[in-house]
């Protein structure tokens, strides 16, 4: 099949590397020429477990091409997805659909053949209706079927979910376009479900669903609040619980809150539309004022632990939203971090993957470390931010002999408390 996927991002550049690795010709395009130039030269421009192999593999058996030029992505597409950014509105927060609606009117102006058009974006209900509308105004002559097929990969885990998706979720309106997802979607068939809904369904889908993980986040992070004051500990109790079915056990781990390019703007945006609607989406407004408050807690929490805000030094570990993605939107990790140095707190902070991005937005505001010991050595707190594995290996004697004073704030629950305990640390974790 031959594909046009408009926005390389998280979503295009994955889902078009990935298309092509099934055997599709893949064409992505890019309003972007430096990311374009980029990847035409094999550089990749995003970090992804396992992307980069096919990317490279791909890119070089010409199964996956990039361009600036909408007029020969649409060349010969059976299929066009849309994976453009639907950031939040500066100021009411609703889903900013600019991005996607100029590429419709780019596709509107250079379609010359029946194509599908999918929606990847997490775009609000009746964007679908909207999108048609756009297309029919600038091309009445255009043959085309809008359909809905929602994202739901995680980041950090891309390519994986590509190929082991718990389910596939198509929005159509009529049947004609179900062919040419039955066809996309063969290679998977019997390893995961296909639903097809109609396009408000589906649209809706992605939003609940994404709303429901946020405040499942925020839940248990209520509940690790609730464990220290009473002396329970959060990993037993979250254990006790996932193992009913019903609840499940993921998305059960305490932290700095949730964040990335995804969750805070689309529980937002959720929560315009029930506005929007009159319609009463109380727990979104909590655990969207319950999440923004818990980065506040976090640094009235590390700033309790510095003795001597002049002089001592905090170690940050992680910078990333989450691990396994060098992606800092909406970091929980660079937010916590602006607001202590907002308090003249000095930091020296390492991530894995997500230094580069971090410092586009920190500046030369905070010192970055090589390693994670690099960034432990001479400070008087160590604290943790992001669950990259490897903080989980830490080795407590070298940060022992590394820092001037023993104390770790340990946001995500990685290190052995006992163990910390007997090394001499004063330590603290998250609900415990
Ligand atoms: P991104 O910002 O990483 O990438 C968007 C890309 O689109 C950029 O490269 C930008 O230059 C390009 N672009 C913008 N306008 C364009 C145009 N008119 N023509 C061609 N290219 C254009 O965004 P992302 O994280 O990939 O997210 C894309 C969409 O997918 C969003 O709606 C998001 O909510 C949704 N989504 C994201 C994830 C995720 O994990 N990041 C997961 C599921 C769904």
């Amino acid at each position: 099949m031959n594909i046009c996927i408009i926005g390389t991002g998280y979503v295009g550049l994955p889902s078009g590397a990935c298309f092509a690795e099934l055997g599709n010709n893949v064409i992505c395009v890019d309003i972007d020429g430096k990311k374009i130039n980029e990847l035409n030269n094999g550089k990749i421009t995003l970090y992804e477990e396992g992307l980069e192999e096919i990317f490279l593999r791909n890119l070089e058996n010409k199964k996956l091409k990039f361009t600036t030029s909408i007029k020969e992505g649409l060349k010969n597409a059976d299929l066009i997805l849309i994976a453009v950014g639907t950031p939040p509105h500066p100021l009411t927060k609703e889903a900013d659909l600019k991005y996607i609606y100029a590429a419709v009117r780019d596709i509107a102006k250079n379609l010359d053949h029946y194509a599908v058009i999918a929606t990847k974006s997490t775009v609000p209900v009746g964007t679908g209706d909207e999108i048609e509308k756009i297309l029919l105004q600038e091309n009445p002559k255009a043959q085309f079927d809008v359909i809905s097929l929602p994202e739901f990969l995680r980041e950090g885990f891309a390519v994986y979910d590509f190929f082991n998706p718990d389910r596939i979720v198509v929005g159509l309106n009529s049947q004609k376009p179900k062919k040419v997802i039955e066809e996309l979607y063969a290679p998977f068939k019997n390893k995961s479900q296909i639903l097809f809904v109609n396009r408000r369904s589906s649209e809706t889908i992605k939003y609940a669903s994404n709303a429901f993980l946020a405040i499942k986040i925020h839940y248990i992070n209520e509940m690790a609040d609730f464990c220290e004051k009473t002396g329970a500990d959060i990993l037993e109790v979250a254990k006790g619980m996932g193992l009913d079915n019903r609840i499940g056990n993921r998305f059960l781990n305490p932290g700095p809150g949730y964040g990335g390019s995804c969750f805070p703007k689309d529980t937002q945006a959720m929560a315009f539309m029930g506005k929007k609607n009159d319609v009463n989406l109380s727990l979104i407004d909590s655990a969207i004022k319950g999440n923004e408050e818990r980065k506040d807690k976090i640094a009235q929490k590390i700033l309790s632990y510095i003795d001597d805000l002049k002089n001592d030094q905090v170690a940050i570990l992680g910078l990333a939203f989450k691990d396994g993605t060098d992606d800092c939107r909406e970091s929980p990790a660079v937010e916590i971090v602006s607001k202590l140095l907002k308090e003249g707190v000095k930091i020296h902070a390492y991530d894995p993957k997500a230094m580069e991005l971090a410092k586009s937005i920190l500046k030369d505001q905070i010192k970055y470390a090589k390693d994670a010991y690099e960034a432990i050595k001479d400070s008087s707190l160590l604290v943790i931010l992001t669950e990259w594995k490897e903080f989980r290996e830490l080795d407590l004697n070298q940060i022992s002999s590394l820092m001037k004073h023993k104390k770790i704030l340990d946001f995500r629950n990685l290190l052995d408390k006992e163990k910390a305990l007997e090394a001499g640390f004063v330590y603290s974790g998250v609900g415990r």
